[in-house]
């Protein structure tokens, strides 16, 4: 890979030491209808408004302004493996498709400022959705396709769309998974309803329409063939989109992004991290549901003119080849995945990496969850391209910490995600203090002082009290951003990430909430109480646990009894949360362990669970609910 070389050093200095000329400088990456006149307004922390007065829009910079320079060349390469379908759109099809969603949006009363939720599969028509809201000034929030009818219902009902776009159908491994119903039970659950539903038929599932309110996205699409909508310009700071994440509470929080912060974040990632150009080809395996399929397959990519591939599919089917089969067909120079989806392909042949001409590929960038040992050395090994762990969060929207190859080549050091990222402002923090950790080594909360840089959440959509409480207060005694995650920082200015300081989990990459699985599970007319841990798992980094108090005793008397009940629990998730959150085992006992105050001590059923010793147990109420733990899990 070509690198300029820059001095990191002074690079990361500037962009906190001279704040708005760098992000000024950056800000001349994309374009802008009226310049801003103030490039940060920190006045009211910790909210920070970036580029105050500019005036701008996502879609054009993302799809219109490469039209007239490159309209023939690929922007959407959307690849399934599960229906065996494949479809390049050029720029200037793209620009077409995503005419026809926003005049189609228009016609269902669609308006800036109104939000649309996108429930869908990894289709083109995702993209077309997200980008057409972008280009009227709606804002999108997009629930991934793996979620149930009450994670649904419950972000229905806080974000109020107007309007929800979804498809018949979504496929894994071959087996159709239905949405419209999933669908139709989270509206009615939802006290809010949309006005409209646009769905995508894929021919894959029966989809009954309800009359008047339902609306067949082919039908209204051959109305507007020849559509032309021009691009909203809105304020730098008009919310682009919220996307949900778990937290500590049940409920989800709406991450919400601006508009123009947004564009100049990831057009300098573009530029300054994956050091790509337009023209190149980036893969991402990631889902339009999650983080990384906002930034990294839908706007970093078309901002910075390249191509980008949308895959609908497993890493391991057909054969493990497939995704390298994808590399060499498209000449993909950039790719972005997981470690828990390297660890799939370990499991295969090595040959399957080796049957390909992988050549265009410049690195492999991998977030999401830590990056262990085995798994980067087995797949750099296997690629002979660089191995780029980067560590961030729904909330920041672009990596904290990486290496920044595309400002100056620095050499990874095992276990490590990298150095701070310019434009964040990192400390480590003393949790009960409050103080910072200003020597090598020490363990700290990562926080971020303010302001954020651009591009990371303006606030929890509609709960500017919960993102202030939740983010800024944690820390004693100042105002602070919290990433609720443990870390060191070493002599040379390298972090490790020791793992959350909350209760949420990591799974295969995935963030859960343990007590979104608890209140779900709990539902469960059996069950008295329950506490979900994560547990560390060789495959999916960490897998969900839940300890459940029977009602009644005898209800699991026996082995059959027991594994009855525990598939009942399993269901009840798979329904309610959707089978990503469901827990990998039930497990019964007659009580939880809790401190004098009745707090469950979670740390220490982890511990417990992992085979660890559960540390300081003095405030303990019960030690016997621990040992009867202790001897289920064995
Ligand atoms: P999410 O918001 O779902 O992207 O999850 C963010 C969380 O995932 C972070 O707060 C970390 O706990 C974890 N995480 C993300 N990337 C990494 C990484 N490269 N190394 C270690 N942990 C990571």
């Amino acid at each position: 890979m070509a690198i300029a070389q820059t001095d990191f050093a002074a690079f990361y200095r500037r962009s906190i030491d001279e704040r708005d000329a760098f992000w000024a400088e950056q800000a001349r990456l994309i374009d802008w209808q009226t310049e801003p006149r103030q490039i940060c307004d920190y006045s009211r922390p910790p909210f920070a408004q970036w580029y105050v007065g500019g005036m701008t829009n996502l879609c054009h910079n993302a799809v219109d302004r490469h039209v007239s320079e490159r309209g023939g060349q690929p922007a959407l390469i959307a690849i399934s493996t599960e229906t065996d379908s494949e479809r390049v759109y050029s720029y200037a099809e793209l620009h077409r498709e995503v005419q026809r969603m926003a005049a189609v949006l228009q016609s269902l009363g669609v308006q800036q400022g109104d939000r649309v939720l996108i429930y869908m599969p990894m289709i083109a028509e995702a993209a077309f959705a997200m980008l057409a809201c972008a280009r009227i000034g709606a804002i999108h929030s997009v629930v991934f396709g793996g979620f149930a009818s009450s994670s649904l219902a419950s972000r229905i009902e806080d974000a109020a769309p107007k309007v929800i776009v979804s498809a018949d159908a979504g496929s894994r491994s071959g087996k159709v998974v239905p949405y419209k119903p999933l669908l139709d039970e989270a509206i009615a659950l939802s006290p809010h309803k949309p006005q409209a539903v646009l769905m995508v038929d894929r021919g894959l599932a029966s989809a009954p329409m309800e009359s008047g309110r339902d609306h067949d996205w082919a039908a209204l699409r051959e109305q507007h063939m020849d559509a032309q909508v021009p691009c909203v310009w809105v304020e730098s700071t008009h919310p682009s989109y919220i996307l949900y994440t778990s937290g500590t509470t049940g409920k989800p929080k709406g991450v919400q992004r601006d508009t123009g912060g947004y564009a100049v974040a990831l057009a300098a990632s573009m530029k300054h991290i994956f050091h790509a150009k337009a023209g190149d080809t980036y893969f991402s395996t990631s889902d339009i549901g999650w983080v990384v399929g906002h930034s990294y397959i839908v706007y970093g990519p078309l901002l910075a003119g390249m191509a980008t591939v949308m895959y609908e599919g497993l890493p391991v089917r057909p054969d493990a080849g497939v995704w390298w089969s994808i590399v060499e067909k498209y000449k993909v120079t950039h790719m972005f995945s997981a470690p828990t989806a390297v660890r799939v392909l370990k499991k295969h042949d090595p040959e399957y990496l080796r049957k390909y001409d992988i050549s265009s590929l410049q690195a492999l960038w991998l977030a999401g969850e830590p990056l262990d040992e085995p798994t980067a050395s087995w797949i750099s090994g296997a690629l002979d391209i660089p191995i780029i762990d980067n560590y961030w969060q729904t909330e920041t929207g672009w990596p904290i910490l990486t290496l920044c190859n595309g400002v100056e080549q620095q050499a990874p050091r095992f276990g490590s995600p990298g150095k701070a990222v310019y434009g964040y402002d990192i400390r480590l923090i003393d949790e009960v203090s409050g103080a910072e950790l200003t020597e090598p080594n020490q363990k700290g909360v990562v926080a971020i002082e303010g302001p954020l840089p651009p591009g990371c959440l303006q606030t929890v959509w509609r709960d500017d009290e919960r993102f202030v409480n939740t983010y800024w207060k944690s820390i004693p005694g100042r105002l602070i951003y919290s990433t609720f995650d443990w870390g060191i920082r070493d002599a040379d200015g390298y972090y490790f990430i020791l793992g959350r300081t909350d209760d949420v989990i990591n799974v295969a990459g995935h963030r859960l909430g343990t007590r979104e699985i608890e209140e779900s599970i709990s539902g469960h007319a059996g069950i008295a109480e329950v506490a979900v841990v994560g547990v560390a798992d060789s495959l999916k980094g960490q897998v969900a646990i839940a300890f459940a108090v029977p009602r009644d005793a005898a209800s699991v008397e026996g082995d059959a009894a027991r594994l009855r009940l525990e598939g009942e629990v399993m269901k009840q998730v798979d329904a309610q949360l959707g089978a990503v959150a469901r827990p990998a085992r039930v497990l019964f006992v007659s009580a939880l362990p809790k401190t004098r105050s009745g707090k469950v001590l979670r740390r220490a059923l982890q511990a417990v669970a992992e085979g660890r010793d559960p540390g300081d147990l003095t405030t303990i109420e019960d030690p016997t609910a621990l040992q009867q733990i202790k001897a289920q899990v064995g």
